[in-house]
């Protein structure tokens, strides 16, 4: 896109920022930050939040902040907190000497929420939670003040400093900001900002037995950080008020909050929640199951950080819930791919062909092209002989009208070797074919014949002798219909998983250049797909590939050629 394309196309967030920037408001300064909580891995939608707020910073001449929301030591491990620094770094962006933890501000928070203690904005509520929700209200009936409300200031002090001292356990007291509670934005009905939870905080460790809640926490970081813009998700909209009220009342840096819709993708949930059920269901190998939609996942799928930029970009921004097709993100990568894979040789269901009238013990090398979308990436040498294996789909014994594969008495082009016919076939006592006899042209090297004859088919094969075992991982969507988490009632997402996500070839064979193949590098297999070796090969000691993606169309490109 040119950069005036660019500037016509600026999105909601985008245009705000640029305009608040021309008004010179923060002083022309723009300061973003991606705050996950290390409470699971990365997945496509924090993805695509990362690319806004890191890209927003780079477009903007600002900078953006890595920020773990760790307030809630219940759910959070440093397994995820490392994971999630790997996933961004991955994905190319970098936050310099700007890796914060919500847990750094621990000290600040308590006494921003004891400021507001002191302006009589806040209550320490013994209110079990019960009893809280009863007081609550619905969305068309206000609320009930807590008999709690109209503590002293000095009395609020006190307690509050004996719940962080310990002395109360565990959801006996909460510290209330005191709001309004018949406002009809049920988040400004007094919210809880502080409970009592005594757990140990893989940052601060016993330090503390009162954690802040999400909505203290996360805005009251984001002023601390002198963010200008905080992006978030639309589920926060209606917090936003909440936001703005603390940042007011305590007379601190106000950044501005901005919502977008979440990224939906068919075929998958999106939510870690769901992900973790997934994971400890066992209904897939781990975070980084190449099925899952997590970066880990999709890195060891074959995806590259460009495809997914790319996905982002084209998705864009959007204002309402929305749900996005899983075949954008499969063309982005196919994109991606096709553009940088190089190609190999390998067939999946071996069927042995042997050349009758190629010279006994004869090895040759054939030269076959590395990428025909990239004339850089040049040829290499591929081992032949006169024992191959072709797949098993590319022989028919009868084979219909338009089979333009080997059949008996056929001639078919081995791809950047030569052309053979099919002379005979062996059956073994079951009357499965095992073995195709055929002749070739010594004529027909590099797949042309100077007589010009035509041979529509063109289809792959690997040297018997040196070809590498393979073990092929076939995946497919994780889920066999578009929005898994629409089920009847009494039934939820788990009854939705596709049976058939994954299977497994044991018995395939690829080329002799694969056995240096670097994990996770995608390649294509003509014909058949993408690929990339999985690291389990090492443990394995085997080769095992994923298939990132299949090819769209295979037959029809290369039988038109
Ligand atoms: P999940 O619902 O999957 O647990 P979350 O919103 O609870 O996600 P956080 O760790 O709180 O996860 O999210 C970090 C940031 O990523 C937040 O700013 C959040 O708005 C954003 N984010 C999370 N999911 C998506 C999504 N699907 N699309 C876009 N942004 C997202
Ligand atoms: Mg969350």
């Amino acid at each position: 896109m040119s950069s005036e394309n660019k500037e016509e196309s600026l999105d909601f967030i985008r245009s705000r920022i640029k305009d608040d920037q021309a008004k010179g408001k923060n002083n022309g300064r723009v300061h973003t930050r991606f705050p996950p909580e290390p409470n699971g891995y990365l997945h496509l939608g924090h993805a695509k939040s990362i690319c806004l707020n890191f890209g927003v910073a780079n477009e903007f001449n600002g900078l953006c902040n890595l920020r773990l929301d760790d307030t809630n030591p219940v759910a959070e491990r440093i397994e995820y907190a490392n994971a999630i620094k790997k996933d961004v770094k991955w994905l190319g962006f970098n936050w310099d000497n700007r890796l914060y933890h919500a847990s750094d501000y621990f000290d600040q928070l308590f006494e921003l929420a004891s400021q507001l203690i002191r302006s009589g904005k806040a209550f320490v509520c013994d209110l079990a939670f019960e009893e809280m929700k009863k007081l609550r209200g619905t969305l068309v009936t206000p609320g009930q003040n807590s008999p709690f409300r109209e503590r002293s200031v000095e009395e609020n002090l006190n307690l509050f400093t004996q719940m962080k001292n310990g002395e109360f356990l565990d959801g006996a007291k909460t510290l209330r900001a005191k709001i309004d509670m018949s406002s009809p934005n049920m988040n400004m009905r007094d919210p809880v900002i502080y409970r009592i939870i005594h757990k140990e905080h893989p940052k601060t460790g016993d330090k503390w037995k009162i954690y802040p809640s999400y909505d203290f926490a996360h805005g009251q970081s984001d002023s601390i950080e002198e963010i200008t813009h905080s992006l978030c998700t639309l589920e926060f909209e209606h917090h936003r008020p909440l936001y703005d009220w603390f940042c007011e009342n305590l007379n601190i840096h106000h950044p501005q909050q901005i919502e977008f819709a979440r990224l939906n993708l068919t075929y998958v949930v999106m939510s870690k929640r769901k992900m973790l059920r997934l994971v400890e269901e066992g209904h897939v190998n781990g975070w980084d199951d190449p099925r899952m939609p997590t970066v880990q996942g999709m890195r060891r799928r074959g995806f590259s950080p460009e495809s997914i930029h790319d996905f982002c970009d084209r998705v864009g921004l959007a204002k309402r819930e929305n749900i996005i097709e899983a075949e954008l993100l499969e063309h982005c990568l196919r994109q991606d791919l096709n553009k940088r894979a190089p190609r190999r040789l390998g067939v999946l269901n071996p069927l042995k062909l042997t050349i009758e009238n190629y010279p006994t013990n004869q090895n040759e090398e054939i030269d076959a092209v590395n990428n025909p979308e990239d004339e850089s990436a040049g040829t290499r040498k591929v081992p032949f002989s006169g024992e191959i294996y072709i797949d098993r789909n590319d022989f028919m014994e009868e084979p219909p009208k338009k089979y333009f594969r080997l059949a008996p008495g056929k001639e078919v082009r081995l791809k950047y070797a030569y052309y053979v016919t099919c002379k005979d076939f062996i059956k073994d006592d079951n009357g499965e074919v095992i073995e195709v006899i055929c002749n070739y042209d010594p004529e027909s090297k590099g797949g042309n014949t100077e007589d010009g004859r035509r041979v529509k088919g063109t289809i792959q094969w690997v040297d018997a002798k040196t070809a590498v075992p393979t073990k092929v991982r076939l995946y497919d969507r994780l889920f066999s219909v578009p929005n898994p988490e629409v089920t009847n009632e009494g039934e939820d997402f788990i009854k939705n998983i596709n049976p058939d996500s994954l299977k497994t070839l044991d018995t395939c064979l690829t080329e002799s250049n694969l056995s240096q193949i670097e994990t996770e590098v995608p390649f294509q297999l003509e014909r058949i797909g993408y690929f990339c070796k999985d690291r389990d090969s090492e443990t394995e000691e085997q080769l095992i590939l994923n298939r990132t993606v299949a090819l769209r169309d295979s037959w029809g490109k290369l039988n038109k050629k």
